[in-house]
């Protein structure tokens, strides 16, 4: 993930400082660092202005006004995404942009939610997700995503596929998961969020 154009918006001091720390690690930011800057990035591109809040780094089993959680996920009742310690430390086997995906894919699901368009069943909510989770990552002003990047991020949403085709749960298969992602980050650039519409 490069951050150049997020720098630019923060003070020259800061700038020197933090173009020392990135440019020491060429390869991944850091997690912090990763959210902050995508979460600026989505509540930008996001016309839905669905604002929720972030919790990050919480371990599996906290308690959420949903229930207990066991990932990542975005709870309508509170309008709060929780990111576990756990999906982070998965995330960084690909790399940062993987932990971006996780974000902008829960976020997605604020957006359904405030925006008023979430699909009837659970597959076609969380390809919807991926698909705007790719429009949104690939729109956002201050952080670029190179084709490493987006091998990255196609491969976590592959691995988090499913065969579970008699699940109530079935999220997409792997391959499904990472076309939807792919088609948003094509989207981005080209026609536009209508082709993440559900038909
Ligand atoms: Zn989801």
């Amino acid at each position: 993930m490069n951050l150049g154009k997020f720098l630019t918006h923060i003070g020259i001091a800061v700038v020197t400082v933090l173009a020392t720390n990135l440019s020491l690690q060429a390869s991944d930011l850091g997690p912090e660092v990763v959210l902050k800057a995508t979460y600026l990035g989505l509540r930008q591109v996001d016309s839905t202005r669905s604002n929720p809040k972030v919790r990050w780094n919480v371990p599996n089993g906290v308690s959420s006004p949903c229930g207990r959680v066991s990932g990542s996920l975005y709870c309508t009742r509170n309008n709060t995404i929780y990111i576990t310690n756990q999906h982070i430390q998965m995330a960084y086997r690909y790399g940062d942009a993987a932990l971006a995906y996780i974000l902008a894919h829960e976020y997605s699901h604020a957006a359904q939610t405030i925006g008023g368009f979430t699909p009837k069943n659970i597959t076609k909510i969380e390809l919807q997700a991926d698909c705007l989770a790719g429009f949104y990552m690939g729109a956002m002003p201050n952080v670029t995503f190179d084709q490493q990047d987006i091998k990255q991020i196609a491969a976590i949403a592959y691995q988090v596929g499913d065969y579970e085709f008699n699940n109530r749960q079935h999220h997409g298969t792997p391959k499904q998961r990472a076309q939807a992602v792919l088609l948003g980050f094509q989207a981005s650039q080209q026609n536009g969020i209508v082709a993440c519409q559900i038909r």
